[in-house]
């Protein structure tokens, strides 16, 4: 089957693209890594020629200065350039299929970082690169994105739920161009910080059909390219746009309410200031029609659909109450710590937070705090960008920037507690996940799903 990598692909090549998927990167400072090599037939390459076939059982290869080399109980292999076990053929995927790689970290640089196990299809690579390992799973996009669907989702999710996400992270995939790894020699990495990918390990049949059904088939906005499509795991109830978030328009996205076309939520679009308390707390709750709101997906069923959500959590509409004195160090340790040089002066005492902007799902988008410094002046520090803002108000991150702030004071006026009274999960722009899952729980099909989220697009099929 005619393939072509990922940076030279384009619709008109009507072909799968392959990517390229870091596994293990220089950064990870490894210098080995141990391997399960199944009893199926592969074939090794040293710098592109033909070295013995690899045992199955336990290996591991290993960095010698700028070559590695592969060991197995009884074999060796001669040090080599560039490292490649191929598979002698590619699918279908099969759950726990392939190469384990042992011991690869996950979650790096965040505070669930860990070193976890897992089984990868297609064709692995080794080579030295800034003198550690680097290590590059190349495989066919459909078989990438089955294994990233598995990894967020679960197989109890609606399967038109799980088209309109594979549908979504296709398009990411297809059009992103961000270099988030620039030198290296790979598309995309395996963690967080492009989309989390943990190989056929948790491999769910409903997975696979979400992925076989919409093969190759990309969404499209009226100028005629692929969206570049976002997606979060709830609006709160009113898609962002996402020039809001991230200061750019984006062909495809736009702000709109999350529920049907004739629902009375569509006075709360924009969410301004007046109707900000109405929005998060008004009686219209008890019976909305809103898409993500837990009328239509329970919340306490949310764990059974999704992966990563807190069990017993409330995303919809949520809030948090501060301790003045707690709220306090959790900014003098996200932001008046010495490294924000627009916060140069300590923090001694908080007295305002006060939302200055908001996008139009009420995301605040410029906060400003207002505090005392050790001298006792009243200082203002401005806070821009719903990512910082919500990084700076919780000692890990605030679910959405979409809150109202209620401050209770003593006597004299200083506030004693804080109290954030807010909506979703997430930016908010694009996809709403658990929005997209009520649909598919109503019925509506992938089609109906990604049109909702995504404005005058269409979906078309490109290999
Ligand atoms: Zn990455
Ligand atoms: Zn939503």
């Amino acid at each position: 089957m005619t393939t072509c990598d990922l940076a030279k692909w384009t619709p008109e090549t009507g072909v799968e693209p392959r990517l390229r998927v870091g596994v293990v990167l220089p950064s990870d400072q490894m210098q080995r890594i141990r391997l399960t090599i199944p009893d199926a037939p592969y074939r090794l390459l040293l710098d592109g020629r033909a070295g013995h076939a690899p045992p199955a059982g336990s290996a591991e290869v290993v960095c010698e200065g700028q070559r590695v080399r592969f060991r197995a109980a009884d074999r060796t292999s001669e040090p080599a350039g560039i490292l490649t076990i191929v598979p002698a053929s590619e699918g279908p995927l099969q759950r726990g299929g392939g190469i384990e790689v042992r011991g690869v970290l996950t979650g790096r640089g965040f505070h669930w970082q860990k070193r976890t196990h897992f089984r990868i299809p297609g064709t692995i690579e080794f080579r030295v690169a800034d003198d550690h390992l680097l290590v590059v799973n190349e495989l066919p996009l459909e078989q990438y994105l089955t294994c990233v669907v598995t990894s967020e989702m679960s197989g109890a999710c609606p399967l038109e739920f799980l088209k309109s996400q594979v549908l979504v992270a296709r398009a990411w995939v297809l059009v992103h161009t961000e270099d988030k790894h620039p030198g290296l020699p790979i598309d995309r990495c395996n963690d967080d910080c492009c989309q989390r990918y943990q190989g056929t390990t948790f491999l769910t049949p409903s997975a696979i059909e979400a992925v076989r059904s919409t093969r190759g088939q990309a969404i499209f906005h009226a100028g005629g390219g692929i969206i570049d499509a976002n997606y979060s795991k709830s609006c709160g109830g009113i898609i962002e746009a996402p020039e809001l978030v991230w200061g750019v328009s984006k062909p495809g996205q736009r702000s709109a309410v999350d529920a049907p076309k004739n629902s009375t939520m569509q006075r709360f679009l924009p969410v301004t200031q007046e109707k900000l308390d109405e929005y998060l707390s008004g009686s219209w709750l008890a019976q909305t029609d809103c898409f993500c709101s837990p009328n239509i997906v329970p919340e306490d069923e949310l764990p059974r659909y999704l992966g990563g959500v807190d069990v017993g959590g409330r995303y919809f509409r949520w809030t948090l109450r501060y301790n003045r004195e707690d709220l306090e160090q959790i900014l003098r340790n996200k932001v008046f710590n010495g490294q924000t040089p627009a916060a140069p002066e300590a923090l001694a005492t908080l007295t305002d937070l006060r939302p200055i902007r908001r996008g139009n799902s009420g995301r605040v988008i410029e906060l400003a705090v207002d505090y005392l410094d050790p001298m006792g002046h009243s200082r203002v520090h401005t806070i821009t960008d719903q990512h910082r803002i919500r990084d700076a108000l919780h000692e890990k991150f605030l679910y959405s920037s979409a809150f109202d702030v209620r401050i209770e004071r003593d006597n004299a006026g200083v506030p004693t507690h804080i109290k954030l009274v807010g909506a979703g999960w997430g930016h908010g722009a694009g996809l709403c996940q658990i929005g997209a899952l009520g649909m598919a729980l109503q019925g509506y099909d992938a089609a109906s799903i990604v049109s909702h989220y995504f404005a005058d697009v269409s979906i078309r099929t490109c290999y």
